[in-house]
C-alpha cells in the first residue's frame, strides 16, 4: 500500500514562511550586502576612473608641449644668425618647416622681420593674419624686449630652454583658429644685443593634424583600459576647445558631444586650450544612475515578494487560529453528543432493568431508543474515526462495481422508520437505469446518511426530504433536498471546512460536530466527483454529489487517502 505525504496545516506553515518570508529575506539581506560592497567598489572605481583622467590630462599636456617644444627647437636651430638673417633665409626656413605659418626675429638694431608662408598668401583670412600678427608682434617685442630678455635669462639659471609660448586666436569664416606663438632666443656672437626669435604654429596644421594625432595616440597609450560594457560604451574619448568656447577644435574620433567628465586647461606649449576627457556614450554618473536603478529594481521586487509572503503568511496564521478556535469548539461540541445519547442509553437501560413497565409496547419503545440513540454514537463515532483516519492520511477506500441504486435505497430503507417519525414527508426518486460504478460502499452510504441527517436537523417548520438520484451526462448525481433553515450564499462554501459550523442561533442549538460535510467533501472527492449546494436561507437547500461514471479509483482496489 502506498503512503502518500500528507500535507498538513504545520508544515504548510512552516512551508510558507520558509518560502515565502525566510527565503526572500535572505536574499534581500544577501542582496544588500552585496550591494552595498558594490556601492564601495563603484566609488572606488569611479574615484579610480576620474583620478585616471586627472593623470592622463597632465600627461597628455606634458607630451604635447614636449612635441611642440621639438618642432620649435628645430625650427630655432636651422634659423639663420640674426647678423645675416634676411627675409629671404627666413622664406626658406619657412618652405622646409610647413607647419610654422609665420616666423620672426627681432632686435633693437635690426628691428622687426616677419615673414609668412608665400604660397598661403592669397587666402585672405590668412593674409589678415599675417599683417595683424606683424603688427602685434611688432608692438609688443618694443615694449616687451627687455622683460623678455630677462625672462629668458632667468629661464637660463633655472637650467630651463629660453623659450616659451602665448596663445592667439585667428578668425576662419565664421569660427575662430588657434595658433600658438612661440618665442625663443637665438645665438648671440659676443657683444651683440639679445636677438628674439619667434615661429607662429600654422592652425589649419594644429587642427588638421598635429592635434587629432596626438589625441590618438595618447587615447591608444594611455586609455586602452578604461572599462567599457559589452555594447562598447564606456571607453574613453578626447576633445580640445579653446578656452571658454564649447566647440570642439579637435577631437578624437569616436566623440559624441555631450558635457566632459575631466577638463584641464592646458599650460605648455599651448595656453589657452582646455583639452577635455569623458566615456563615450555615457558618462560616470549615468553609470552609477543605472546601477542604482537597477538595484532599486531588484530590491523593489524583493520587497513585494517579502510583502507578499507576510500577507500569506498572516493569513495561514489567522486560518491557524481559526482552526484552533473551530477544534475547541468541536470538542464541547463532541463531548455534549457523545453524552446525550449515553445518558439516554443509560436512562432507559436502568429503567428497563427495573422491570417496572406496564406494557409490551412501553418495553419496545424503550428498545428502540436504546437501539436509535446507540446508531447516532456509532455515526458519530465513524464520523470521527474517518476523520482522524483522512486527518493522517490514512483512510483507505475500498472501490468495487456497485450498484448505486440498490446501496442508496437500503440505506435509506433503514432510515425511513426514523424519517417519517421526526414528521418528514419523505420522497425517494431513484431512476431505474443506473449503470454500476467503481465506488466505496461504505464511504458513499455514510456520506448519504450524513446529508440525510443534516436535512432532518437543520429543518423546522416545514419538514420535507427528498432524495434524487439520476444519470447525468457523464456522472450520476445523488441529490438531498430539504425545505429547512437554508444556508446564507457567503457561508456555503465554508460549510465544507472541517469543524465549520454556520453562526446561526439554529444552528447552534442542533447538536453536530462540524465533520460532516469535509467528510463527505473528502469522500466523494477521492471517487473523483465534487459535491456541491444550492441553498437560501429559510427555504431549504439541495446538496448534490456528482460521481463520475468511469469511478475514482483506477488500478487497485484500495486506495489510500
Ligand atoms: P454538523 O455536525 O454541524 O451538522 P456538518 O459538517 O454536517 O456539521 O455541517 C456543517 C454546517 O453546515 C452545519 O453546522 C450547518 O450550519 C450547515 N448545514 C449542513 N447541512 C445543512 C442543511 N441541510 N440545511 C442547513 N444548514 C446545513
Amino acid at each position: 500500500m502506498k503512503k502518500r505525504w500528507h500535507w498538513n496545516e504545520r508544515t504548510r506553515l512552516v512551508l510558507t514562511l520558509e518560502l515565502a518570508v525566510v527565503l526572500p529575506a535572505a536574499a534581500l539581506i544577501i542582496f544588500s550586502v552585496r550591494h552595498l560592497r558594490s556601492i564601495q567598489r563603484d566609488r572606488q572605481v569611479e574615484a579610480a576612473i576620474q583620478r585616471d583622467f586627472y593623470q592622463v590630462l597632465a600627461i597628455a599636456d606634458k607630451h604635447m608641449s614636449e612635441k611642440a617644444h621639438e618642432m620649435v627647437d628645430q625650427v630655432r636651430r636651422e634659423f639663420p644668425p640674426a647678423s645675416a638673417a634676411c627675409p629671404e633665409s627666413l622664406d626658406r626656413l619657412l618652405e622646409r618647416h610647413p607647419y610654422a605659418a609665420h616666423l620672426f626675429f627681432y632686435n633693437p638694431d635690426r628691428g622687426m622681420v616677419f615673414r609668412s608662408q608665400r604660397a598661403r598668401m592669397h587666402e585672405p583670412d590668412f593674409c589678415t593674419e599675417s599683417a595683424e600678427l606683424e603688427k602685434m608682434t611688432a608692438g609688443e617685442m618694443k615694449v616687451d624686449y627687455d622683460w623678455i630678455v630677462k625672462k629668458f635669462q632667468e629661464m637660463d639659471s633655472k637650467g630651463k630652454p629660453p623659450m616659451f609660448c602665448e596663445a592667439n586666436t585667428v578668425r576662419r569664416g565664421d569660427r575662430r583658429g588657434y595658433e600658438s606663438i612661440a618665442f625663443f632666443r637665438l645665438p648671440q656672437a659676443s657683444g651683440e644685443e639679445a636677438t628674439i626669435g619667434g615661429m607662429v604654429f600654422d592652425a589649419e596644421y594644429l587642427r588638421d593634424r598635429f592635434f587629432p594625432d596626438m589625441l590618438l595616440s595618447l587615447i591608444s597609450r594611455n586609455l586602452a583600459e578604461t572599462p567599457s560594457d559589452q555594447n562598447g560604451r564606456g571607453h574613453a574619448v578626447m576633445m580640445l576647445h579653446i578656452k571658454g568656447e564649447s566647440y570642439p577644435l579637435a577631437k578624437s574620433a569616436e566623440w559624441d558631444g555631450g558635457a566632459p567628465e575631466v577638463e584641464r586647461n592646458l599650460e605648455g606649449a599651448f595656453p589657452g586650450l582646455t583639452l577635455a576627457i569623458k566615456l563615450q556614450g555615457t558618462t560616470l554618473a549615468s553609470l552609477g544612475q543605472h546601477f542604482a536603478h537597477t538595484s532599486f529594481l531588484v530590491l523593489g521586487g524583493l520587497s513585494l515578494f517579502l510583502a507578499g509572503g507576510i500577507l500569506l503568511t498572516y493569513r495561514n496564521v489567522m486560518k491557524e487560529m481559526a482552526l484552533a478556535r473551530l477544534k475547541s469548539d468541536f470538542v464541547s461540541n463532541v463531548s455534549h453528543e457523545l453524552r446525550t445519547p449515553l445518558s439516554l442509553i443509560r436512562l432507559y437501560a436502568e429503567t428497563l432493568e427495573m422491570g417496572r413497565l406496564s406494557s409490551r409496547e412501553k418495553y419496545q419503545e424503550y428498545y428502540c431508543i436504546i437501539r436509535k440513540e446507540s446508531e447516532r454514537l456509532t455515526a458519530l463515532i465513524n464520523n470521527i474515526l474517518d476523520f482522524s483516519r483522512i486527518e493522517a492520511g490514512g483512510k483507505e477506500y475500498d472501490f468495487r462495481e456497485t450498484d448505486i441504486g440498490e446501496l442508496a435505497h437500503n440505506t435509506l430503507e433503514s432510515y425511513r422508520y426514523q424519517i417519517e417519525q421526526h414528521g418528514f414527508a419523505f420522497e425517494e426518486d431513484i431512476s431505474g437505469e443506473l449503470p454500476s460504478i467503481r465506488i466505496d460502499r461504505e464511504a458513499i452510504a455514510r456520506s448519504l446518511i450524513n446529508l440525510v441527517n443534516n436535512a432532518l436537523k437543520y429543518s423546522q417548520n416545514e419538514k420535507y426530504l427528498g432524495v434524487k438520484l439520476y444519470r447525468d451526462n457523464g456522472s450520476v448525481k445523488l441529490e438531498v433536498i430539504d425545505h429547512g433553515i437554508g444556508i446564507p450564499p457567503g457561508e456555503q462554501q465554508k460549510i465544507f471546512d472541517k469543524f465549520y459550523r454556520v453562526g446561526d442561533p439554529l444552528v447552534h442549538n442542533t447538536k453536530g460536530s462540524g465533520l460532516g460535510l469535509s467528510l463527505v467533501r473528502h469522500i466523494v472527492r477521492a471517487h473523483g466527483g465534487e459535491v456541491s449546494v444550492e441553498s437560501a436561507p429559510g427555504q431549504g437547500s439541495k446538496f448534490i454529489i456528482a460521481l463520475p461514471l468511469s469511478g475514482g479509483a483506477s488500478g487497485d482496489n484500495a486506495t489510500s487517502a
